[in-house]
């Protein structure tokens, strides 16, 4: 292959300008947006929008630069990577969050492999091989805590796992399944934690059809139940613990993009449902709750240039954690108020389907749920206490932690 044909095929034969990045997801945007409804109608995924999406290189965002990656979500490439995903977000909350989780896979990937195994997993990620991100062991069909037990048990070139996963982003379209889970053995299971690439089509892997969710529909993030699956060893990338203690990137800025660019969605529709309606665009108490809401963006959007300047930086990645949760607060909040303060100024008749905003309200309030809010802010009461704060070590959207040990519990691998 000469150097011209190689480059041809490469999503981003050079590093982007966000400005290019931008411009691609527009040219999608406005088709993603005309799809929205009927994919949540229909409970379907929106292959269309992630064919488009790979056709304009959006599916190696976080590929790295080298392999024809946009290298975001790396040092120096913090900032254009979430302003990406706002936008994505406000054109369609759904498509920017499962357009989110195959690129952090990707990254993750990228980062905890081997040399050899980053060149053969990149350039099949660069061709299209999709990959969904399972830590979530929360059962949509089962009550009760959420126990992170997946473990990966020991044979002849490899291991075996049995696991079961819930809420599986992009598992309808992937062609590996990136499996948080621990190798056997009595300690922490944070500290044992490495990624099983597993290849979707192996024996023993079985997709769930149980979404059947209030929103974020068309995101079919099912369950997958992974039954004597064998993963050879080139498959299992990084090293035990490798996600606490060998890298600083967290997930929480990319949440707080998604909230952004949804509520900035929802405004953008109240501002055109509004302006074309004097008898509503006249009214001063209507104004004074718009600019309210235009305050609101502002200060989560800069919040989060603020947070993303910082990583680019270099900064103390626990102070940026600090920094990502209060953006995260402020967006989960905008997100969350602005659908349901606007039907209160565009009235009943907004209410009908053909509208966005109820699908727009019902979409935040699912893709919020991914974390407590409470859970996040009560870290940063702790911080003001001077009790510190551990971006990987504690309670998070972004790490496993488990009960009593003063780790984590949840991964929320995901998003
Ligand atoms: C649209 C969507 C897509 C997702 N995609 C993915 C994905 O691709 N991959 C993935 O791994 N995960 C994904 N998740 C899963 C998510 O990250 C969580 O694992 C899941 O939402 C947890 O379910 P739950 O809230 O029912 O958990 P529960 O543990 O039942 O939590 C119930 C409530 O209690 C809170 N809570 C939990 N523990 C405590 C405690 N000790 N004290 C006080 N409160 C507590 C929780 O924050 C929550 O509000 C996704 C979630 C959503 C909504």
């Amino acid at each position: 292959m000469t150097a011209t044909e190689t480059a041809a095929t490469l999503p981003w034969p050079e590093p982007p300008t966000t400005a290019e990045v931008l411009a691609r997801v527009d040219a999608l945007g406005p088709g993603w947006r005309e799809r929205q409804r009927s994919l949540d109608e229909a409970v379907e995924f929106p292959h269309e929008n992630f064919a488009e999406a790979k056709a304009a290189g959006l599916h190696a965002l976080c590929v790295p630069t080298e392999y024809g990656g946009a290298g975001f979500w790396l040092p120096g490439r913090y900032g254009p990577w979430y302003e990406v995903l706002e936008r994505m977000a406000r054109w369609e909350t759904n498509t920017a969050q499962l357009i989110q989780v195959h690129n952090h896979a990707a990254g993750i990937i990228a980062w905890h492999s081997t040399a050899e195994q980053r060149d053969y997993f990149m350039p099949r990620i660069v061709d299209g091989a999709f990959c969904a991100s399972l830590g979530s062991e929360a059962h949509l069909y089962e009550n009760g805590a959420e126990v992170l037990e997946s473990e990966l048990t020991r044979v002849e070139g490899g291991y075996r796992l049995t696991a079961r996963k819930g809420f599986a982003s992009v598992a309808a379209t992937a062609k590996y399944l990136m499996v948080w889970c621990a190798i056997e053995g009595d300690t922490s299971y944070a500290s044992r934690m490495v990624f099983a690439v597993v290849d979707v089509d192996s024996d023993g892997v079985e997709l769930l059809d149980d979404w059947q969710m209030l929103g974020m529909r068309s995101t079919i993030s099912c369950g997958v139940k992974f039954q004597d699956v064998f993963v050879p060893d080139d498959h299992v990338v990084g090293t035990p613990g490798g996600w606490i203690t060998g890298d600083p990137r967290t997930f929480s800025c990319a949440y707080a993009s998604n909230h952004l660019g949804s509520a900035q969605g929802a405004f953008d529709f109240l501002i055109e449902y509004i302006g074309s309606r004097p008898d509503l665009s006249g009214s001063e108490a209507v104004r004074v709750k718009l600019g309210q809401m235009d305050a609101r963006l502002f200060a989560a959007r800069a919040c989060l240039r603020s947070t993303a300047a910082r990583l680019d930086r270099g900064d103390d990645p626990d102070e940026c954690e600090a920094d990502a949760v209060r953006t995260m607060h402020l967006a989960k909040d905008a997100v969350l108020s602005i659908p349901y303060e606007g039907f209160d100024l565009v009235g009943a008749r907004a209410c009908h389907e053909r509208y966005p905003l109820g699908q727009m309200m019902r979409d935040a309030r699912t893709f919020t749920l991914h974390f407590r809010d409470d859970l996040y802010v009560e870290r940063l009461a702790q911080l003001a206490l001077g009790n510190g704060f551990s971006a990987k070590g504690g309670r998070g959207g972004s790490t496993p932690f488990e009960e009593g040990s003063g780790a984590t519990g949840q991964a929320t691998a995901g998003a």
